[in-house]
């Protein structure tokens, strides 16, 4: 488990400004390596994601494949990545503010930068490193008529407050990991609870699914092989869901809450409206520095992109490199630089806190 010191709640954060001099949007391997990279250089960052867990794609997306590209490492798996470069970051102690999307963004009179979260958290940064990936990871969402209407109350596609759910009729959708958790987290509170996948094959852990099943079996809940259809609504509240079976087959549930579980998919957001030089949804940067085009501002990984770019890991963790020079120069523009080798530098030795 990651030891990086954690914002302990969204609430807690809603206060005070963090300052700090360098603020990384997006805790991707790139991202995190961008930590590692300015610690070596005396430089101080705090993390943003809007995931709920560090590792960007490779955490979120194929956490369990192998990656073959990963220098001197032959085969590792993209969780296994993910961690070792938490591993990796530990001596630089940078705080994680995780299930935060970064929303607001601003460049003050003093040069600085003013940087907030949908939680409330507040920014003012000496620098920003924008490493946000494909964007920021957002739910896929059940894509029927009238359904905005009941998104974030009685449509749900992360369940902020269990308890809420107590005594209701239920209807939850997917087949994965979520899904299959959920159900049997809330079988024994809910009044009845469906569960509707588009195919009979299940991604969830399998000890869940045999789980779903004898609760199916024994009549505690039911489970439908369909795709949302369309919603009952009566005087504007949310009675029913019917559901659209492979033969054509439309059966109505009785629901007063929809749990959609159809996993997240990466969408650029925010970061397309803060002024920064595009090309086709990614930021600008010169290749010497992937600095954008506000001075200050940098950005390394998937979001980038100069002439010959290519998303690869190993690409994102040389921009890192090259970026936490640029940006002590751009802190600190009167400091001489000269390059260290961690095998030989004592100050490196003292900041990764191993022994001379
Ligand atoms: C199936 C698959 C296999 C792959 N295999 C390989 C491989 O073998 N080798 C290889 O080199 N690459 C591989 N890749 C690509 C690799 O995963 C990406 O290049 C890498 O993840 C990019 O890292 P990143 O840190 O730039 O961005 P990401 O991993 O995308 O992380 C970006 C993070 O930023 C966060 N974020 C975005 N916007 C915001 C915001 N506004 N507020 C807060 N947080 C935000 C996101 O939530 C996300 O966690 C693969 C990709 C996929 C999908």
């Amino acid at each position: 488990m990651p030891t990086l010191s954690e914002t302990p709640s969204n609430a807690a954060a809603a206060q005070a400004v963090v300052s700090t001099e360098v603020l990384i949007i997006g805790a991707g391997p790139c991202g995190l390596f961008q930590v590692f990279e300015l610690g070596l250089l005396g430089i101080g960052a705090h993390v943003v994601d809007s995931l709920q867990h560090p590792g960007g794609q490779c955490a979120e997306l194929y956490p369990d494949k192998p990656i073959y590209d990963i220098p001197a490492l032959p085969v590792c798996g993209a969780q296994e990545l993910v961690d070792r470069l938490l591993q990796q970051i530990k001596p630089f102690k940078a705080q994680l503010h995780l299930g935060q999307e970064v929303v607001e963004f601003a460049r003050t009179e003093a040069g600085r930068f003013h940087v907030a979260t949908a939680a409330g958290t507040r920014f003012d940064a000496g620098a920003v490193v924008i490493a946000a990936g494909l964007g920021s990871f957002q739910p896929r969402r059940i894509g029927i008529e009238g359904a905005d209407a009941f998104e974030g109350a009685a449509i749900q596609y992360r369940i902020r407050n269990a308890a809420a759910l107590a005594g209701k009729r239920l209807v939850i959708f997917g087949g994965g990991d979520s899904a299959l958790d959920w159900t049997l987290e809330l079988i024994d509170k809910a009044r009845s609870l469906d569960l509707v996948h588009r195919r009979a094959e299940f991604r969830a852990a399998p000890a869940s699914v045999a789980r779903m099943r004898e609760l199916v079996a024994a009549g505690r809940m039911r489970l439908f092989e369909a795709l949302p259809h369309s919603l009952t609504v009566e005087d504007g509240s949310l009675r029913g869901v019917s559901v659209r079976s492979a033969d054509g087959t439309v059966t109505a549930l009785d629901a007063e809450q929809l749990l959609v579980f159809f996993g997240l998919h990466p969408k650029l957001g925010p970061i397309a409206e803060w002024g920064l030089e595009l090309e086709k949804k990614a930021l600008r940067v010169d290749a010497e520095k992937f600095q954008t085009s506000m001075p200050g501002v940098f950005a390394v990984g998937d979001i980038n992109t100069y002439p010959g770019k290519k998303k690869l890991i190993l690409s994102g963790f040389h921009e890192a490199a090259l970026a936490a020079f640029a940006i002590q120069h751009h802190l600190y523009p009167q400091k001489k630089q000269f390059l260290q080798y961690t095998t030989t530098s004592p100050v490196m030795h003292q900041r990764l806190g191993v022994p001379d």
